[in-house]
């Protein structure tokens, strides 16, 4: 089924401004939330609820906001290429999951009432050679990670201090709140849904019970994997707030540009530059491919932009069963720096090439002929 358009599903004006758009997606969300709609309505309601979250994931963050004004679908889908450039290094991702959710539903109730968010999602950018993307490569990198507070051990309080219930809702993080007809649950302003009140934080982490530091990270990357791909490390994004799961980490693959060969999917192309008299005369040139040299036999007679294929020299993309071939592009070389005698040479080629008229220049009959009729 073709995927419908974001600001269509959020039925929001094209040019909708921030605020508009949270709001229609609260409206949304309000309407197709699980606990509204059970029974036989639960399927429809969620795959709603679930292409409105998506719709405002993307529309809620301005940098996909304009890749998707731009390119469409194909703009933020991270399978597909000619993504935008995502953040450099670290760089949290809009969390509308805590952000909204934790406003209306107060997030996934676990145990008795007590509120659990996710953390947000982190996106790392990482740079590799043509070379490693082809072959895949076995990277380390150094991410934030959050350990439990020393002084604390965990807990927030200053030490000899204690954690208290929250008495507004009772340690639950909710209260009730009548609506009309609802009885909506609101995360308890008091303790923002920890069920929990820090009367003295602990000096050392502000009472987060954690503090940020550095971790080491293997990461596997795939043979064939292409620019703007990204691999999914999950529950290494940032941790999750009372006791709720982490975020997970997304590392985004941008190639380096590579001095002689470029990329088109699984196909790689070369420039390979021939001499005036190897095009003319014909011989074998070695050519460069990733898995080293190989040679390419030229015919007597090679034009300039003459392409040759090597089958099965490109790349072996990470959903294909083949490799990709490898394009060698032949730029045909003037000379130059030339001495008196190779003047004289050419001098002396060139009448003999006047004598003999067209047959030497191929393409130089049908050119003159069109610039004829052009001038006539
Ligand atoms: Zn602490
Ligand atoms: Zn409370």
């Amino acid at each position: 089924m073709a995927k419908r358009d974001f600001y269509e599903i959020l039925g929001v004006a094209r040019n909708a401004s921030e605020d508009e758009i949270k709001k229609a997606y609260r409206k949304l969300a309000m309407k197709y939330h699980p606990d509204r709609n059970q029974g036989d309505k639960a399927k429809e309601a969620e795959e709603k609820f679930k292409e409105a979250k998506e719709a405002y994931e993307m529309l809620s963050d301005p940098q996909k906001r304009a890749a998707y004004d731009q390119y469409g679908h194909a703009g933020v889908d991270p399978n597909l290429r000619g993504g935008p450039g995502g953040p450099e290094g670290f760089g949290g991702f809009a969390d509308a999951f805590g952000d909204i959710f934790g406003d209306i539903f107060g997030g996934q109730r676990a145990g008795r009432g007590r509120q659990v968010y996710r953390g947000s999602d982190l996106s790392y950018a990482m740079e590799i050679t043509l070379e490693e993307a082809a072959n895949g490569k076995d990277a380390q990198i150094r991410i934030p990670s959050w350990e439990d507070c020393d002084t604390c051990h965990g807990s927030g309080a200053k030490p000899g201090t204690s954690v208290k219930t929250c008495p507004t809702c009772n340690g639950n993080g909710v209260v009730q709140m009548r609506q009309g007809f609802f009885s909506v649950q609101q995360t308890c302003p008091h303790c923002h849904g920890s069920g929990k009140i820090i009367p003295e934080p602990c000096t050392t982490c502000n009472g987060q019970g954690k503090l940020k530091k550095h971790k080491t990270l293997e990461i596997k990357i795939p043979a064939g994997i292409d620019d703007g791909m990204r691999i999914r490390s999950a529950g290494n994004g940032e941790p999750g707030r009372n006791g709720g799961p982490a975020g997970d980490l997304y590392i985004e693959i941008r190639i380096r540009k590579h001095d002689i060969f470029e990329r088109d999917g699984d196909d790689l192309h070369c420039q390979v530059p021939v001499s005036i008299t190897t095009a003319a005369l014909g011989g074998e040139i070695a050519v460069p491919t990733l898995q080293g040299k190989a040679t390419i036999e030229i015919p007597e007679g090679t034009q300039h932009g003459k392409t040759f294929r090597l089958r099965g020299r490109g790349i072996k993309g990470i959903r294909s069963s083949y490799p990709g071939d490898l394009y060698c592009h032949i730029v045909v070389e003037t000379p130059v720096k030339l001495t008196e005698h190779q003047r004289k040479l050419l001098r002396e080629l060139d009448e003999s090439f006047q004598r003999g008229g067209h047959r030497h220049s191929p393409n130089d009959k049908g050119w003159f002929e069109k610039a004829k009729a052009f001038f006539s």
